[in-house]
């Protein structure tokens, strides 16, 4: 009886110093890679640096949602590139600006244009129903 109750303190304190030898917390605050999506950046000074692809970026832009301005490429969800003409599908529900309409996930958009944009809506489109609209990007998938 003495024993076993010795034995179980015993795997308890073991238990815990397995748990206090963990590691400790990935360092959260730095982001991701965008132009390869590494875990591995690290901050040199006001930059942040990716050991994998070399892509060097600053911390105030850093937001995540920029579609890689470098090659000009517009990107999908997915990270395949968009051209004009192709046909995409929502990855997720969007309501239309200025009117009650939402526009359902899945939905295909036929025939869009890429269009530049300071805001991320770089897909210039005609949705059937609706008409012309701007859409972002990030919101469609390549079909
Ligand atoms: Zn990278």
């Amino acid at each position: 009886m003495l024993d076993e109750f010795f034995v179980s303190r015993k795997r308890k304190s073991w238990f815990s110093d397995f748990v206090s030898c963990k590691e400790g917390q990935p360092m959260s605050d730095i982001p991701k890679c965008p132009e390869c999506d590494s875990e591995f950046a690290y901050p040199d000074g006001t930059l942040f640096v990716c050991p994998d692809c070399g892509h060097e970026w600053s911390a105030e832009d850093g937001d995540g949602t920029v579609a890689s301005e470098d090659d000009g490429a517009i990107k999908d969800a997915h990270g395949n590139v968009l051209e004009t003409g192709d046909t995409v599908k929502l990855t997720k529900d969007l309501k239309v600006k200025g009117t009650s309409t939402t526009l359902k996930i899945g939905t295909k958009v036929k025939n869009i244009r890429l269009v530049e944009s300071s805001d991320g809506h770089n897909i210039d489109c005609k949705v059937d129903g609706i008409g012309q609209m701007k859409l972002k990007s990030e919101f469609v998938k390549k079909v």
